[in-house]
């Protein structure tokens, strides 16, 4: 396994939508894994290949959803069937570093995805598990947590988010 860089706040490919992967390979399997690695390393409890530089639509969870046990879970394919309610919740992202912020959510959501088996597998979750997974999802299509957030607290990010890309640019 290997830790993968992750991209910070100004790279480009976090605005690239994703595409749909294919075939759940060996390929496949080896960028979760090392996206699991990198993910727990740096504390997050969720990843999206984007954020690693590869534009599949694939995320990690820093949780089980098949129930109680610890464990990270990969979803490749993942799209949500179902939402309802509402929650509100503080976010973070690892690609956005140091920055919190309250963010509107479905409080229910059904997401359907592929297994590393490649198996079809439907999971009803709730609360911060939903809420991680809509996040990971918006950055297969290049949606950031701040993107949801309100013009004035964005105005009040403007000048973090400057700096971010500036370092971006300064080491691309
Ligand atoms: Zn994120």
């Amino acid at each position: 396994m290997a830790r993968l860089l992750i991209r910070i706040y100004g790279d480009p490919i976090l605005r690239r939508r994703t595409t749909p992967v294919i075939e759940v390979d060996d390929e496949i399997q080896t960028l979760a894994a090392d996206m699991v690695e990198t993910m727990q390393e740096a504390d997050g409890i969720g990843l999206a290949a984007n954020q690693v530089g590869e534009l599949c639509r694939l995320i990690t969870i820093n949780f089980d959803i098949d129930g109680g046990e610890e464990g990270a879970t990969a979803l490749v394919n993942p799209r949500i069937v179902e939402r309802e309610g509402e929650q509100v919740s503080m976010e973070g992202c690892l690609s956005i570093p140091e920055v919190w912020e309250e963010v509107d959510r479905h409080d229910r959501i059904v997401v359907e995805y592929l297994d590393l088996d490649g198996q079809e597998q439907k999971k009803e979750l709730a609360g911060l598990h939903s809420a991680v997974v809509q996040h990971e999802i918006d950055h297969l299509e290049g949606i950031l947590f701040v993107d949801h957030i309100p013009a004035v607290r964005r105005m009040m990010l403007r000048g973090t988010l400057k700096q971010m890309t500036r370092s971006v640019r300064q080491t691309a």
